[in-house]
């Protein structure tokens, strides 16, 4: 039993586990299936994501599903054995932000697995770890932990979908970036009874995943004509975190139409295109991680009416870590690649 911490750039120590016992409200977890995300794989390459340092080790993972080894004695409702989703995020519950309702917004969040913080959030890439009760959610379905653990990115897709208005019925819808957050707005658009979602990317295999997960379009950004989709959408999800994604959102929207940033821009350099927007009316909009659509997310999966299986390319042992690194920064050949706990079989 082993807990993975990042140390500094490329350099990951997997430290034995010693005996956990949870408290009165906390249960204790065995990993299932932990997802490697972009800021993982920060972490992981340059020992920081943006400005977040890695100062002390820190162990990554935010999206993750679980097997229950121990209930605390004060928890109701939860035994050992449940096959479980679990809720990374921690928001303070008082600040103005989270008495608004919006609690991804928190002024004092702590979100697993995040060096924004110090001493830093640590996440959940360990084969056991221990968490409040209200962090997991059990489900009796027939999802599996690798299928589960996508969650939290779906929950992004869903929260991007709320703020480009919630009910997408009849809407042309482009989403920049096909990569996992980019094909699961998608699914969400869809969800939202959008009337044709299409996806761009400047890479082929993406795009055929994205297909796959249920885009009905999609192209190639990085040598289509924008004439050939100016002015086509109502809605632009943009999910590549990537400025000339930016632009063909810009390109691609109406006159009247929304944009919603989902993907994590540069922090330098960049041009603000305030005049097309101004001129075109474009309502332009972030969305930052999600709130109540992770709950909706688990239903999703549960209950099969998203199909993410397309998106998970391989699973690793979590002691393989570093090869699964590896392979998940190669967008070439991996979509969504994950860390299994110990003694979780592997499913893909
Ligand atoms: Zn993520
Ligand atoms: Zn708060």
């Amino acid at each position: 039993m082993h807990n993975l911490q990042i140390h500094a750039a490329r350099k990951i120590v997997l430290k034995p586990l010693g005996a956990l016992t949870p408290k009165p409200d906390e249960v204790l977890i065995r990993l299932g299936a932990g997802g490697i995300c972009g800021s993982d794989l920060h972490y992981y390459f340059e020992g920081k994501n943006g400005s977040f340092v890695v100062r002390e080790p820190m162990t990554p993972g935010h999206e993750a599903s679980g097997v229950l080894e121990k209930v605390g004695s004060n928890v109701r409702g939860l035994e050992a054995g449940m096959k479980v989703a679990v809720n990374p995020s921690h928001p303070c519950g008082i600040c103005p932000a989270c008495r608004s309702g919006r609690e991804n917004l928190c002024e004092r969040m702590l979100f697993l697995g995040s060096a924004s913080v110090f001493p830093h959030a640590q996440g959940m890439f360990a084969d056991l770890f221990i968490l409040g009760a209200r962090q997991v959610t059990p489900v009796d379905a027939g999802v599996s932990l690798g299928e589960l653990a996508f969650a939290e990115p779906l929950a992004v897709g869903l929260h991007a979908v709320q703020r480009a208005g919630g009910n997408l019925s009849g809407k042309r819808v482009l989403v920049t970036g096909a990569g996992t957050i980019g094909s699961l707005c998608a699914l969400a658009a869809k969800l939202a009874g959008a009337a044709e979602v299409t996806v761009c990317d400047v890479l082929d295999r993406p795009l055929t995943i994205a297909r796959q997960a249920g885009a009905d379009h999609t192209f190639r950004s990085d040598t289509a004509d924008a004439k050939d989709y100016a002015g086509r959408f109502d809605i632009a999800l943009e999910a590549a975190g990537h400025p000339r994604a930016l632009t063909t959102c810009l390109a691609g929207v109406k006159r009247g139409g929304v944009i919603v940033q989902v993907g994590t821009l540069p922090n330098e350099d960049l041009p603000f295109p305030a005049n097309s927007i101004m001129a075109r009316e474009i309502d332009y909009r972030g969305a930052f991680r999600w709130g109540i659509e992770f709950d909706w997310a688990v239903d999703y999966l549960a209950s099969g009416k998203v199909n993410v299986k397309p998106l998970l390319t391989k699973q690793f042992a979590l002691a393989d870590a570093a090869a699964a690194f590896d392979l998940a920064a190669d967008k070439t050949r991996a979509t969504k690649v994950q860390v299994m706990g110990a003694g979780i079989p592997i499913e893909a």
